[in-house]
């Protein structure tokens, strides 16, 4: 018996568990698999076909089917649903704290040992999924004893996947990562139905691997609240980095702002990052890559796109009294290449000095200010940032002694 799509390795018990819908039950969830909102590493593979544009390529289209998970959650009710992902690219492996991920997402070239026809699959209590790369061709039909279905049966060549399609198969996986099992039904006729991508009531269920077919529904998410609760994974309190050295953004190429921003209970605060893209970097349909960096080394990837009158764009990004304090990096890119830099250094709201204090605070806020504006040119000139760590410390004494 083999299964096409992805099965949960260590399941428990065989026995249908729970909750018999109109036409599907669920058969072995096991339950909660984590404790807060969730980071996530994508290894990139040691495989010199995965050069950094077909990586960037993967880690995006991967980012987008977490996005959709954290979107559904997030639209389905008051709660707060977080997914924190990191690229963790080649030349950063040897730098990361692997304590630090949640759920380690690895691309393997090899398909899994006992079972050479998955296309991905999770490891209970490890928190890792593998997904296989090479690419997967139809290989004939096969009879699913337990599910009395006809499925495809899958070799690897070796071509590599298109990406489209693993992600795909991650978001089906990041579902068992959450502690989902599968989605199945005792109509055999209903079960071929939802595999060949009609009405399909789950992503848990068994499909054809075809990513336009795939859905996060309603279904999911009522398991997810019975799991997690509907208020989310709850808030993730990390003192340790996720890379042993700061991230060393990439020279910047035109503009670099310094925001500083202000958070004060109850309140929300927006930034709007808006600006025109540079000429030569413009063509049509291109979006604007934006990477920001947390204090806490967390980097988040937004899409933006650009306005095709005036080449113009703009996003907004809130703070409020949950946001972490100190120096979010916020690096505009198009067309693989850096225009913007962002520096926004966060603080919160302290209890009121005397005004002479305020005073002298603020002559050291400037000079430190210069001091920053200062290492960054040098920075430029040396095609290299090195103020990570002043720049740092400037917003860490802003914090003590309060003083915009
Ligand atoms: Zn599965």
């Amino acid at each position: 018996m083999k299964s096409v799509i992805i099965i949960v390795m260590a399941f428990g018990l065989l026995v249908p568990t729970a909750v018999y819908g109109v036409e599907g039950y669920w058969i072995n969830n096991y339950g909660k698999q984590l404790n807060n909102n969730p980071t996530v590493c994508f290894l990139q593979p040691s495989d010199s076909r995965i050069n950094e544009q077909r990586w960037n390529e993967w880690f995006s289209d991967m980012t987008t089917a977490l996005n959709t998970w954290e979107s559904v959650l997030n639209q389905s009710d008051t709660g707060f649903w977080k997914i924190n992902i990191v690229n963790v690219p080649l030349q950063k492996i040897s730098l990361l704290n692997p304590s630090t991920c949640d759920v380690t997402v690895k691309f393997t070239d090899e398909s899994n040992p006992t079972h050479p026809d998955w296309l991905g699959w999770f490891v209970a209590g490890t928190g890792k999924i593998s997904i296989v790369y090479s690419n997967y061709e139809y290989c004939g039909k096969e009879f699913l004893s337990n599910s009395l279905i006809m499925v495809d049966r899958y070799c690897f060549g070796d071509d590599i996947e298109r990406s489209k399609r693993m992600a795909s198969v991650l978001q089906h996986e990041f579902g068992h990562a959450l502690g989902m099992g599968h989605y199945v039904s005792d109509n055999a006729n209903l079960t071929q139905q939802w595999y060949d991508g009609i009405d399909t009531p789950s992503i848990m269920a068994f499909q054809h691997p075809d990513e336009e077919l795939k859905n996060i529904t309603q279904i999911d998410v009522t398991l997810i609240h019975e799991i997690y609760g509907e208020w989310g994974f709850g808030n993730k309190i990390d003192s340790i980095p996720v890379f042993n050295e700061p991230y060393v953004p990439e020279p910047v190429a035109e503009v670099l702002e310094i925001i500083q921003v202000n958070v004060i209970e109850h309140l929300e605060v927006i930034e709007m990052i808006s600006g025109q893209l540079p000429d030569e970097l413009y063509k049509k349909g291109i979006i604007i890559e934006v990477s920001i960096q947390k204090p806490d080394g967390i980097i988040e990837y937004e899409g933006i796109p650009v306005s095709k009158t005036f080449k113009s764009y703009g996003f907004p990004l809130s703070f409020d009294y949950l946001s972490q304090i100190g120096t979010h990096y916020v690096t505009l890119k198009a067309d693989g290449e850096i225009f913007k830099q962002i520096i926004i250094i966060v603080s919160q709201e302290q209890p009121k000095v005397d005004s002479d204090k305020d005073i002298i605070l603020d002559e050291i806020n400037q000079k430190e200010i210069e001091v920053i504006l200062k290492n960054i040119s040098e920075t430029q000139n040396n095609k290299k940032l090195t103020s990570v760590d002043n720049i740092d410390k400037h917003a860490e004494s802003c914090f003590l002694f309060w003083c915009w």
